[in-house]
């Protein structure tokens, strides 16, 4: 392999500013949150998720959302995703210039009313209107949209949801437009297996290359295990959050979502080079913690150090 032209083997999306924020009371200073999102990138990370453009009456955590994405965009070699709700939101993220935009679609049709009032069909429709508004950008200018499928390991109102309800709702996210397919374990539900099973069941109606990413959430300890099985079906991109930040309600002392620099770990342990520079990415913390002192940070690998001798895959890349 030539090492010198080698780009990273897997995209690991940060989350933290968005899924993080957004689930604890503490509200980060837009100042703090450039820092962070500055420093993450400095570290390597190159695809972040900056805010959500929902009413700041529903979330004030991130009520700043706009001006993050505009100064996120001046980073070079960033991509600047957001998460949408609906139509409305997505014509501010397009108005911001965010370079990507994800709507979630709970193929709980229970979770999907509660939390956004919106049946199957109107969100559908939603993501139609959506991507017609993509289309109507010039091409340089129409960001990558995401359709991603909530609670689709089960649903803390519905529990387990067909397979052919999923199907269908993967088919129907992309025929109304969406470029990609996520799969979301909102509700931290997810096992390695079932992992296995999702992700050949969308791929088997929207095809392998429109399934790339995996959401998950370390609510029951199985966070990186599941990685590992998405891993071993192909996906490329892993969201996570630094620190883990915005902890778990239902399992106290545990992260919410996987821990970005666990993550790092095991994938540059594994030889899987994702162009992230751990120590710079660790330090990135003091940034998070000294902005919100209230809130908890979790983490293995930032608490034990990296193992005596351990050369990341990402490092070997550079000095080969
Ligand atoms: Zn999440």
């Amino acid at each position: 392999m030539s090492e010198a032209t080698r780009t990273t083997d897997i995209l690991v999306s940060e989350v933290g500013p968005r899924d993080g924020l957004q689930s604890v009371a503490s509200i980060m200073p837009l100042d703090a949150k450039k820092a962070w999102i500055a420093a993450e990138a400095a570290a390597g990370v190159t695809e972040i998720e900056v805010g959500s453009f929902v009413p700041a009456r529903v979330l004030p955590q991130l009520a700043d959302t706009a001006e993050v994405v505009a100064f996120a965009r001046t980073i070079p070699g960033l991509t600047v995703a957001v998460l949408v709700p609906n139509l409305k939101g997505a014509q501010a993220a397009i108005a911001a210039g965010a370079h990507k935009i994800t709507l979630p679609l709970s193929v709980s049709e229970t979770h999907s009313l509660a939390n956004l009032r919106r049946t199957h069909a109107q969100v559908l429709e939603e993501a139609a209107q959506i991507a017609a508004a993509i289309a109507a950008l010039p091409v340089a200018d129409r960001p990558h949209f995401e359709g991603s499928l909530s609670t689709v390991f089960g649903c803390t109102l519905e529990g387990a949801i067909p397979d052919a309800q999923v199907a269908r709702l993967a088919e129907g996210l992309m025929a109304a437009g969406c470029d990609e397919i996520g799969l979301s374990d909102t509700t931290g539900y997810a096992d390695p297996r079932a992992v296995r099973h999702i992700i050949r069941l969308v791929r088997g109606v929207v095809g392998a290359g429109a399934v790339t990413g995996i959401h998950l959430h370390n609510t029951r300890g199985l966070g990186l295990a599941n990685v590992l099985a998405g891993l071993e079906e192909g996906l490329t991109t892993f969201d996570a959050s630094l620190g883990g930040l915005g902890g778990c309600p239902f399992a106290p002392g545990a992260s919410g979502n996987i821990v970005t620099e666990d993550l790092v770990f095991m994938l540059e342990a594994m030889g899987l080079s994702t162009g992230i520079d751990l120590d710079r990415l660790n330090a990135v913390r003091d940034i998070v913690m000294a902005a919100i002192p209230d809130e908890d940070m979790y983490g293995f690998v930032p608490a034990a150090g990296l193992p005596l001798g351990f050369i990341p895959a990402t490092r070997k890349d550079r000095t080969v």
